[in-house]
C-alpha cells in the first residue's frame, strides 16, 4: 500500500502521510493486489460473517485485506459499522418504475450515516501515527461520526461547522459525544480552504474527505453489497454526491472487485446531485473536464450543500471507469422521494433520497431501462433531520405530495371508527 498523487503521480510512503502533495493534488491509496487470491478472500470474508467480538465482525474490517492490510489490530477503533441491511421494496419499484430495486441502508450505521464506514479507518490510522486529537469540517454527519470514534478512542475532536443550513440534530449528536464544536460564518468550502492553508500549524489529524483513508473504508459499502448478492451486482448503482468522496470510493471499490475477479461485470454508476449544489453534474452535462465551483450552493438536503467538491477529479474517474451518468434533482423531488422511502419502512434523510428521485428521473428519460436493476445507496438516517420531517408532514407551507398529517378526534367510538 502506498500513497500516489492524483495530479503528478508522485509516490509517498505511508508513514510520510500528508493530506496534499506539494503540487496541490490529493493523494490516492494504491494497493498491491498481486498476491491476493480471490477464492481465499471470498472464503475469509464469508467466515467473518459469523464473528461477533473481533474487529472482523465489522462490515468494514471484514475486508481489511482490501482496505488497510498493514494496520496493526491494536489500533483498530470500531463500532461494528457496516453490516447494514440491503432491502428490496415493491413500493419503491412502483414509484421509480424500475423492475428491481435494492436499497442499501447505510443509515443503519452506529452514528446514523455512511460516514462511519470511512471514519473508523481514518481514526484508526490517526491513532497508529500517535494522534489523539482529530478534526473535520462538516455539514453534519462527518462531525457526528468523528465525535463518536474520537470518544471511543479516548481522544478528542474539534469540529468546524458552518453557522447556516445545517441540521441541528447532527450538531446535537456531535456535542453529546463530547466534541468541541466551532461554528463559523461561511460555507463548508471555506472550512476546507482553511485546512489547506493551516494543516501543519493546527497539529490535528484531519478527517475530511480529502483524507484518503476514509475513502478506503467507504469502499466496503460496495464490497458488502456484492457479498450479500453472492458477487453478482445489479446493472446500476445510484449514489448521491456532495463532496464526492463516496462516489470516489464506489469507483475504487468496483475497480478492486473487478481486478481481483470477484465480480465479472462492473455496474454503471449514476451520481445524483441536488439542483442547487450540482457543480459536478453541470460539468459532466456540458462535457467539460474542469469544474466550475458554485459560489453560493443551496439545497434543503443539507448533506449535499457543497459548491466546490475537493474530490471531483477522483469522482470523474469513477464515471469514466463505469460508463457512468450524472443527474440533478430538485428539493421538491428529493423530499417526495424521501417520503416514499420513509413510507416503505426503510427511511432515510433528505440527501439519501436524491438517489430514488434521480432513479425516477433517469428511468423516465429512458437513460436507465425499466427492465434493468439498480441499488440505491441510502446514506443517512431519517432522524438526522427532524426539521425536514416536521416541515414536510406538519408544516403549513409544505408542498409535499405524500404528507401524513396528524388526525384529531374526540375519543368516541363513532368518531374513531370514521377515521379507521
Ligand atoms: C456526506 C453525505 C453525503 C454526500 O457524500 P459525499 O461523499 O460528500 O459526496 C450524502 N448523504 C449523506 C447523508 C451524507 O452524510
Ligand atoms: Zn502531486
Amino acid at each position: 500500500m502506498k500513497l500516489v498523487c492524483v495530479d503528478c503521480s508522485r509516490e509517498v510512503a505511508l508513514d510520510a502521510f500528508d493530506y496534499q502533495c506539494g503540487c496541490g493534488g490529493l493523494f490516492d491509496i494504491v494497493h498491491d493486489m498481486k498476491d491476493l487470491d480471490a477464492d481465499r478472500l471470498k472464503r475469509v470474508f464469508d467466515e467473518r460473517l459469523s464473528e461477533r467480538m473481533t474487529p472482523y465482525a465489522s462490515g468494514v474490517w471484514r475486508y481489511k485485506e482490501l482496505i488497510f492490510p498493514e494496520l496493526p489490530e491494536e489500533f483498530i477503533t470500531t463500532k461494528y459499522e457496516g453490516n447494514t441491511g440491503l432491502y428490496s421494496s415493491e413500493l419503491l419499484q412502483a414509484y421509480t418504475g424500475i423492475r428491481k430495486i435494492w436499497l442499501k441502508a447505510q443509515s443503519e450505521n452506529p452514528s446514523g450515516s455512511f460516514k462511519d464506514n470511512g471514519m473508523t479507518v481514518a481514526v484508526s490510522h490517526g491513532r497508529s501515527l500517535g494522534y489523539k486529537r482529530f478534526t473535520c469540517t462538516s455539514t453534519g454527519n462527518t462531525s457526528s461520526s468523528l465525535a463518536m470514534y474520537a470518544a471511543l478512542a479516548q481522544g478528542s475532536s474539534y469540529v468546524f461547522v458552518p453557522n447556516k443550513n445545517i441540521s441541528l440534530n447532527k450538531v446535537l449528536q456531535t456535542l453529546a459525544y463530547g466534541a468541541k464544536v466551532i461554528s463559523f460564518s461561511g460555507t463548508y468550502d471555506d472550512g476546507i480552504r482553511f485546512y489547506e492553508q493551516y494543516s501543519k500549524e493546527l497539529e490535528l489529524y484531519i478527517c475530511n474527505s480529502i483524507n484518503p483513508f476514509r475513502i478506503e473504508g467507504q469502499k466496503s459499502i460496495i464490497y458488502e453489497i456484492s457479498q450479500y448478492l453472492k458477487w453478482s451486482l445489479p446493472d446500476w448503482v445510484v449514489i448521491p454526491g456532495g463532496a464526492l468522496s463516496n462516489v470516489t470510493a464506489l469507483g475504487k471499490g468496483l475497480h478492486d472487485l473487478k481486478t481481483l475477479g470477484l465480480i465479472d461485470k462492473v455496474p454503471r454508476v449514476a451520481l445524483i446531485q441536488a439542483e442547487g449544489a450540482s457543480p459536478f453534474h453541470k460539468m459532466a452535462a456540458a462535457g467539460k473536464q474542469e469544474l466550475t465551483p458554485e459560489p453560493s450552493p443551496y439545497t434543503r438536503a443539507s448533506a449535499l450543500n457543497i459548491g466546490n467538491p475537493p474530490s471531483w477529479k477522483k469522482a470523474l474517474r469513477t464515471l469514466e471507469q463505469t460508463n457512468g451518468v450524472t443527474c440533478s434533482v430538485t428539493d421538491a423531488e428529493i423530499l417526495d422521494a424521501k417520503a416514499k422511502v420513509d413510507q416503505s419502512g426503510i427511511g432515510c434523510e433528505p440527501a439519501s433520497a436524491a438517489t430514488v428521485a434521480g432513479l425516477c428521473k433517469l428511468v423516465a428519460q429512458q437513460i436507465i431501462d425499466k427492465d434493468e436493476t439498480a441499488v440505491c445507496i441510502l446514506t443517512g438516517n431519517m432522524l438526522k433531520d427532524t426539521d425536514a420531517l416536521h416541515e414536510y408532514h406538519l408544516g403549513e407551507a409544505s408542498a409535499g405530495n405524500y404528507r401524513n398529517g396528524i388526525l384529531s378526534a374526540d375519543l368516541a367510538l363513532e368518531d374513531i371508527q370514521r377515521l379507521l
